[in-house]
């Protein structure tokens, strides 16, 4: 479903992704750790074209999108709908209901109307567990809440990825268990997922292989018990060591 070809970024100097590829099949829930700086966050920002990269192809779906070209705004919208993120700040709109922070966007982009994407966002919020705070304001939730509700509203636009960035670090251990929960049954439910995340045990017990990014590049990548229990590169033990 996703496959990145020699992607590269830098920033001046700094050269934050150094090609890497990576495929990531329907269905897989891949967990990507390692040290501060090692390109993580830009790596998922480039998948869904937040950054656009220096080289390299990002595909995701059929949508297929060549740095070395010309990028256009359509195509550039296409592919960003088909993958969905969800950041560690929530940013939701704080003057709209839970109901219309998950239902605008479905309006404004895919077109629906009121009606249908009001339905699709109790299904969605339901799938969260949050039906009941449908005709609340944000500021109402917990932030565990606010994150369930984010992760619905970008579920809201039947992506075929889900990109998640350090998705519990800014909440309580408590309320982040909540969204780890929801995140597990999303997985369970076929999701494809990149998650960058410094949660071990649900990289261990949720994702399917677990990939180690240090210095722009992937320095190790397998069977999840593998890769925690047993990491090769003197990099990777570096990190787990300091985080389990
Ligand atoms: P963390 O675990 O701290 O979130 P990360 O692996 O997500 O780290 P990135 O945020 O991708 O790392 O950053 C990789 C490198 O790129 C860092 O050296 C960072 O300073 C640099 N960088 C990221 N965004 C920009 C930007 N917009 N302008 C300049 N440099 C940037
Ligand atoms: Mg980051």
């Amino acid at each position: 479903v996703v496959s990145l070809k020699g992607l590269s970024k830098h920033y001046g100097e700094n050269v934050v992704l150094d090609k890497v590829d990576l495929d990531v099949s329907a269905g897989e829930v891949v967990a990507m750790v390692g040290p501060s700086g090692a390109g993580k966050s830009t790596l998922l920002r480039c998948i869904n074209l937040l950054e656009v990269p220096d080289a390299g192809t990002v595909t995701v779906g059929d949508q297929c999108v060549d740095a070395g070209k010309e990028v256009s705004a359509k195509d550039a919208m296409r592919l960003r709908r088909t993958a969905g993120m969800v950041f560690q700040s929530f940013n939701l709109f704080p003057h709209l209901t839970v109901l219309r922070n998950v239902s605008l966007a479905q309006e404004r982009v895919l077109g629906r109307s009121r009606a249908e994407a009001d339905a699709r966002s109790m299904e969605l919020l339901e799938r969260v567990h949050l039906a009941h705070k449908a005709d609340t304001y944000p500021a109402r939730s917990s932030g565990g809440q606010q994150q369930r509700i984010a992760i619905a509203r970008a579920l809201a636009m039947d992506p075929q990825v889900m990109l998640f960035d350090e998705p519990t670090s800014a909440l309580d251990p408590e309320v982040g268990l909540e969204v780890l929960a929801v995140m597990r049954e999303l997985a369970e439910s076929g999701m494809t997922m990149i998650v960058v995340t410094h949660e071990i045990p649900f990289a261990r017990d949720v994702s399917d292989r677990v990939v180690v990014m240090a210095d722009g590049g992937i320095i190790e990548q397998g069977e999840p018990h593998q890769v925690i229990n047993n990491p090769q590169h003197e990099r990777s033990q570096r990190f787990l060591r300091a985080v389990t």
